[in-house]
């Protein structure tokens, strides 16, 4: 979609941190990091949220992706938090699926 941000990202139209890269999906910093090691995971195809992907693999993907990610930046054993905020209640600002992998300080549960 044209003017999807994270579609430009992952068109490399727009700058980003990347961190990992596969076929289908990428992963880069958050802009705005909300934890020492705060990385989002998309898929390079537009989805505009959770709940528009009708194919597990999508899913699969991201949450695979998330896990290496933790992997390579060290942060598995310490643990973290993979989130896909979705819709009005649940946070979303950007309207192309992406999942937050959030890591290197305790987390507070339940989320704000
Ligand atoms: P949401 O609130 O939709 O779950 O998360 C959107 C995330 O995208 C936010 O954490 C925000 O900081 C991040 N973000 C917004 N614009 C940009 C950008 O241009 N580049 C990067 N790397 N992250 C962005
Ligand atoms: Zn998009």
């Amino acid at each position: 979609m044209p003017d999807c941000l994270f579609c430009r990202i992952a068109a490399k139209e727009i700058p980003a941190q990347i961190v990992a890269e596969t076929a289908e999906c990428l992963a880069f910093r958050d802009i705005s990091p909300q934890a020492p090691t705060h990385v989002l995971i998309i898929p390079k195809a537009h989805y505009g949220s959770l709940s528009d992907v009708n194919d597990a693999l999508v899913a699969g993907r991201i949450s695979l992706l998330a896990a290496e990610v933790a992997r390579t930046l060290g942060v598995a054993e310490s643990g973290y938090r993979v989130v896909i905020n979705t819709g009005p209640d649940g946070g979303q600002t950007v309207h192309h699926l992406h999942a937050h992998l959030l890591a290197g300080r305790a987390l507070h549960w339940p989320p704000g």
